[in-house]
């Protein structure tokens, strides 16, 4: 049965909404309640790398991934679930003395091709100038995420329904008062809007979305246990460990066009067979940095989408900071540059280390 009010109601139960609700719990918020369409971690979430890193050219992209993956490691303890961690680095294969100049200006630890080769030996390093090698970075099961942070909010009291959609926000006088489902409403002065590449649905954001494929490979024994998420950075083709196989993903459409790019930089790849695959939404902002902020109207609604690829890391800190929006606190991080507004006053910030 759903409840008929609630203070706060999140809608989307990928890792922002499920972060969001388990904030608002740990902040002193009674029984908010999270609406899934579907089921949890069925969106971009679930469909995602996993990957968590530090090297961005937004500053701040760099802090809130820095404390994200601060709480991860602490997730066992905080959140009550463990996790499958892999701090392995990240390693960016660049081959534009332009680019390899801007992650050395942002303090990367630069290694020249042959050290890139010989922490992945079956790299082909030709036509690369340098690597950066982001020490702080590495790769997850998002699923866990989730699971964690809905499980232990529930425990403390949180309502979490899935199979559940949202088909409109209800606002009278230019406030929140109700969100309406196809199985009932509930009033609510306060939304959390986590619908991903969906919530503009619900409320106008300056969204656009692209379909991103991973391949996962036969077992691959020659490769190191401890790969670093490694990425081509000039074709966005990337490829880590997955269990004793490999995951790949890039922007290619289909395997066909993904394969000649793929090989050239890992020719080992053309004897690895695929077993499987999927696809999940890219959810993206006009600059390529989230859309995070309260509505000027309807008052009453936080929004957090636009991730541009990097969305997954920024749970634990977005989540958080929705709450505290939601709630009226005072935020940890300021993320007010990143409010949708930007865009009315030409103040786009963009960020250039997309995968
Ligand atoms: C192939 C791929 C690889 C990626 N790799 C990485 C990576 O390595 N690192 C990284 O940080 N990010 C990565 N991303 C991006 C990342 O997946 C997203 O930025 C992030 O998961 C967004 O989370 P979310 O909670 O906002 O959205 P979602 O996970 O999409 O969650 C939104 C949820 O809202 C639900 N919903 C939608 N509409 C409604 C409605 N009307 N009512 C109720 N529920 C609704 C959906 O069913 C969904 O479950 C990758 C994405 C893809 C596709």
């Amino acid at each position: 049965m759903l409840p008929e009010r609630s203070d706060v109601v999140v809608i989307g139960g990928g890792v922002i909404g499920a972060a969001a609700l388990h904030y608002l719990v740990e902040l002193g918020c009674r029984r908010p309640v999270l609406l899934e369409r579907d089921t949890l971690a069925s969106g971009s979430t679930g469909r995602c790398a996993g990957g968590v890193r530090t090297l961005f050219s937004d500053e701040l992209n760099r802090r809130i991934c820095d404390e994200s993956i601060g709480r991860l490691e602490r997730f066992a303890d905080e959140v009550g679930q463990e996790l499958d961690l892999r701090l392995w680095g990240y390693l960016f294969l660049l081959d534009d003395p332009a680019d390899a100049a801007r992650f050395a200006a942002d303090g990367a630890r630069m290694l020249t091709p042959g050290e890139a080769h010989e922490i992945v030996p079956q790299l082909d390093v030709d036509g690369l100038v340098a690597a950066a090698f982001d020490e702080r970075a590495g790769y997850v099961t998002p699923d866990l995420v989730v699971q964690g942070y809905a499980r232990r909010a529930a425990a403390l009291g949180a309502h979490v329904e899935q199979s559940c959609a949202v088909t409109r926000i209800v606002s009278e006088d230019g406030r929140v008062v109700a969100v309406e489902t196809a199985r009932g409403r509930i009033a609510t002065e306060r939304v959390v809007l986590a619908a991903g590449v969906w919530s503009s649905e619900l409320f106008s954001l300056p969204l656009e979305r692209e379909r991103r494929h991973m391949f996962f490979t036969e077992d691959a024994p020659g490769f190191p246990q401890e790969l670093p998420l490694t990425i081509d950075f000039a074709t966005g083709f990337y490829f880590h460990r997955e269990g004793a196989a490999l995951a790949l993903g890039g922007r290619e459409q289909s395997l066909d066009d993904l394969a000649p790019v793929a090989v050239r930089r890992l020719p080992a790849l053309a004897e690895l067979g695929i077993r499987s695959s999927w696809w999940g939404w890219y959810e993206l902002s006009p600059d390529h940095n989230a859309l995070i902020g309260a509505a000027r109207v309807p008052e009453g609604l936080v929004y957090a989408t636009g991730f541009s690829g990097h969305g997954f890391q920024q749970g634990p800190v977005v989540g958080e900071h929705l709450a505290r929006l939601a709630l009226g606190l005072a935020p940890v991080f300021d993320l007010s540059g990143l409010a949708v507004e930007r865009f009315e006053r030409g103040e786009g910030r963009r960020e250039t280390n997309v995968v």
